[in-house]
């Protein structure tokens, strides 16, 4: 094997990062890129991902923004065909873009009930509804492909003000299992990431004061993880030999309990 291959194993992989504005999509996109993949981002602000194609293109890489919102079925369907058109058939679907807006039940915040599940159910159906077409073909073509969701650790522990988010996300680490199961035979590897606290933008859209002072105080408590190291996760599971499927990956800050 070269040193290129080494260093740049996805080479002649497509990449799709969904939510790559901002946070752990864009920090994923650079690395997929540096990786060798060609990477179309998505999200709503275009601005941002001009700025982030600028970016890979000046160290060398390829990349495509589309700016799309996932919750709407049909600019989905249109960003794939532009992926398919101006890339290739995606081969690496990072489905990533999503809201967290913790708040007592008894609140009866429905209008951020709605938020998250439109977002991280629905929008993340539209993006698999879209891509998984073109996921079979790149594995046929290649012999692997990846469909890589975004999850939480809120999938898999309590924590309390934070039900309708975590059944988002507890939606999401199921799916994705029977998924690998309907999808591996035909080389398509399905894996849920699930992130404990990762400083982002995340965090600023919510709005309730005792999730604020929650949030306040654990960054006091501890090292929050970075974008940058949940992108490497990524890189590392799609660059696994093609017979190696890692299901669920739950990437903690060290210090964070639970
Ligand atoms: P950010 O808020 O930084 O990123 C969210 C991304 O989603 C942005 O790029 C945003 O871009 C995009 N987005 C939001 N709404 C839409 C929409 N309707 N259509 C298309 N794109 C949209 O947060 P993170 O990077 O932290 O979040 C990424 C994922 O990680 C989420 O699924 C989140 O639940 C998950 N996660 C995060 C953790 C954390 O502690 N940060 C922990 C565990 C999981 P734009 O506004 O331009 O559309």
């Amino acid at each position: 094997m070269s040193v290129r291959t080494l260093a740049k194993p996805l080479t002649g992989r497509v990449a799709v990062v969904t939510g790559a504005s901002s946070g752990i999509g864009e920090a994923a996109a650079e690395h997929l890129a540096e990786l060798g993949a060609r990477v179309a981002v998505l999200a709503r602000r275009a601005d941002r991902l001009d700025g982030l194609v600028s970016r890979i293109e000046r160290n060398g890489g390829t990349a495509l923004a589309v700016a799309a919102d996932v919750t709407d079925t049909g600019a989905v369907r249109s960003a794939a065909g532009r992926v398919a058109a101006e890339l290739g058939a995606a081969g690496l679907l990072f489905n990533n873009a999503g809201v967290m807006l913790p708040a007592p039940i008894e609140e009866l915040a429905e209008d951020q009930w709605r938020h998250q599940i439109d977002l991280n159910i629905t929008g993340l159906m539209n993006v698999i509804g879209a891509f998984t077409p073109q996921l079979v073909e790149a594995a046929g073509d290649q012999g692997v492909a990846d469909l890589i969701n975004t999850s939480s650790i809120a999938a898999q522990n309590i924590f309390p003000n934070f039900a309708v988010y975590s059944g988002t996300k507890a939606y999401v680490t199921h799916l994705s299992r029977h998924l690998r199961v309907e999808l591996g035979p035909k080389n398509v590897r399905v894996s849920a990431i699930e992130p404990g606290i990762v400083g982002t933008e995340l965090q600023s859209h919510v709005t309730d004061d005792g999730a604020l002072r929650w949030l306040e105080g654990s960054k006091e408590a501890m090292e929050w993880l970075t974008p940058e190291d949940i992108a490497r996760t990524v890189g590392f599971v799609a660059t696994l030999p093609p017979r190696v499927n890692l299901q669920q990956v739950t990437v903690m800050p060290t210090g964070q309990p639970s």
